[in-house]
This record gives structure tokens, sequence and C-alpha cells, in this order.
């Protein structure tokens, strides 16, 4: 259910609702908007239902939200959310922000070098596993906190913001004392436990869509998050598995625009993984930016070959750096900028 305020409604009013949503045992989430203020309400329909909510002072008026995803969706709040993520950095907002960097943290001055030469390109965000989620156990499975100490170093370094996933439930804390943006993984998308213990982290989260669920299925995991009060969520559309193997799965580039139409939160997207070969990475990347991305999440090595993970579909720097300047020709042609 959620309430929508009067644009005069008084600060009084609303504590009102809200002291009386809690003592019902439900939870008020509430979206201050630009002209009005909207509170979601949370908790079984039958006690929602029973409440005379639109006679409260303040109220205009009281609407079931029909879809399963609430807090996710437009109806809650119409307004894109931007994610302020500190250092000038905001997701969803004019800018498209690009992430990059390795998929592994393999060792220190390799990241360096990364670090150093994404930034000159335009990057702002360092992307990097310290845990890997690897298809076979027998594969590198990342340096766990050891990266995340070489990715602060990184930071120090280059000023660039952290983004790096979390695999265990037991690892939250850890990762949140580094990173500035937690990535759950496309494999963890499901995983709810982890899903609610980043909720209650306040850190931003980038969630990846899991490789074979659907765009309602992507929200519902996004609404989790949400559930447990952090609002900062950020959407990444990676591939799908279809019956196509030329690629390593198939970008979803409609679901850019689907996932903005039914929800306010910021949609960016991985080419790399999505691709699984580097030379079908540009192409792509420009296409999401195009279709409304705010922002890419790419791999970059400067020896795919030698790379301890995913180094087919990793991009030279000096690539990047070329793929690049044709990304702000592209946010240019459609009114944004890199
Ligand atoms: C990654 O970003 O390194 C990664 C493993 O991606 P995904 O979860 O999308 O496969
Ligand atoms: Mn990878």
């Amino acid at each position: 259910m959620i309430i929508v305020l009067r644009p005069n409604a008084t600060e009084q009013q609303i504590n009102h609702i809200i002291e009386k949503v809690k003592k019902l045992g439900l939870k008020p989430m509430i979206s201050k908007g630009a002209e009005r203020t909207i509170i979601g309400v949370i908790g079984p329909e039958d006690v929602i239902n029973a409440q005379p909510l639109e006679v409260y002072p303040g109220v205009e008026k009281v609407m079931p939200i029909l879809k399963p995803f609430k807090l996710v969706s437009r109806d809650f709040k119409r307004e894109d959310t931007i994610i302020d993520l500190g250092n000038g950095v905001r997701i969803g907002g004019e800018k498209v922000v690009i992430m990059a960097g390795p998929c592994s943290v393999e060792n220190r001055e390799l990241l360096i070098d990364i670090a150093k030469k994404v930034k000159k390109a335009g990057a702002v965000i360092l992307r990097g596993g310290a845990f890997k989620p690897r298809t076979s156990p027998y594969s590198f499975q990342g340096l766990g906190e050891e990266g995340l100490r070489l990715l602060a170093e990184a930071k120090k370094e280059t000023g660039l913001l952290v983004v790096t996933e979390l695999m265990d439930i037991r690892d939250t804390a850890l990762v949140a004392k580094y990173a500035d943006i937690i990535q759950i993984g496309a494999r963890n998308m499901q995983n709810f436990n982890l899903l609610k213990e980043v909720g209650q982290t306040k850190k931003p989260v980038l969630l990846k869509r899991g490789m074979s669920c659907t765009i309602k299925e992507f929200l519902m995991s996004a609404e989790y998050i949400m559930s447990e009060g952090n609002f900062n969520v950020i959407l990444c559309e990676r591939g799908i598995r279809t019956f196509e193997d030329f690629t390593r799965f198939t970008l979803d580039i409609g679901a850019i625009p689907a996932i903005k139409s039914q929800s306010h939160l910021p949609v960016i997207v991985d080419p790399s993984h999505a691709m699984g070969k580097w030379g079908l990475v540009p192409a792509v990347s420009k296409a999401g930016i195009a279709a409304g991305a705010d922002g890419l999440i790419i791999e970059v090595h400067p020896n795919p070959e030698e790379a301890l993970s995913d180094g087919a579909q990793s991009l030279y720097p000096e690539k990047f750096a070329e793929l690049m300047i044709e990304l702000r020709r592209v946010a240019e042609a459609i009114g944004r900028e890199i």
C-alpha cells in the first residue's frame, strides 16, 4: 500500500502517520519526492487493508501497489533514484558512470597499473573481485582479504571508488569495510539471506541479474534489499542464458528500458560478461548507453592471455581508452555525458 500525502502535509502530520503505521506492526518506508512525500506501508495485506489510512490528516490518497515489487516500483517513487557515492560520483543522474578494472584482483602491481590507466581514460570506479564465483572449484578463487586490501591501496593511489563482490554472508562486514559498492553476482541474485544482509548495511549495492532470471525476479531481489531499509541499489544487466552460444550470454538490451519503465532504480550494463569476447564488448557498450543505461562495468587487463580469470573478454587498456572516446560521443548524442 502507498500513502500519497498532500503537497502541503506538515512534518507533524507525516510523523503522526509513521507512528501509527509502526504501532500496527507495519513497516513505513518514506520516499520524499520533489513535489510530495509518499509513505510505503509494508506488511500483511489484511492488516493494511483493515486500516482507514485515508482519514489521517495530510493524506491525499491511499493506493494499493498491485505489482509484486513495491519499494522498487515507480509507483512508490516516480523520480529516478540517484545514488551519491561521494567523490562527486552519482549513479542515475545525467552523467553515465564508467566502472572498469580486472575481473580478479591478482597482485598489487597489476591492479595499480590498471587502476591508473582506466582512471586516465575516464573511469571513476575500479572493479576487481577478491572473492570469485568460479564455475570450477579448481580455478583461481580470488585473494580474499588481501585482495580487498589491494583495492584499498589502489583507491588511495588513484582516488577511484571501489566495487567488489560479496559472496558469503560471513564476509559482509569485511567487504563493506573496503567497498564503496558491494557487488552481488549473478549467481547469488536469489541468495535471499545474502540480499537481506546487504540490505542491513547502508552501502550501495550493485545487484547483477541472474543469468536465468526474469526482469520480475530481478526486481523482486532488489525488493529484498530495499525492504531491509537499504535504498541504494544499482541494477546490472549482464546477459542472460538463451539458446545462443556464440556469445557467453545474451545481453538483454531491452531490459534497460523495460526496467526503467517499472522501477526508479539506476540500471547499468556489463558488456564483458555478456559477450565473453573482448572484440564484441565495444559495440554492446555503446548500445547499452544508447538504450539508456546509467553506467557500464567493463573488464580491463594489460595481459589478457595471462589473466587469472576472464582474459578472453578483457580489453587492453589502450582499447578501453579508445572505447571511452566513442562512449562519450554516444552519451552526448542522447543528451548525457561521461
Ligand atoms: C564479475 O563481475 O566478476 C562476475 C563474476 O560477474 P557475474 O556475477 O555477472 O557473472
Ligand atoms: Mn569476470
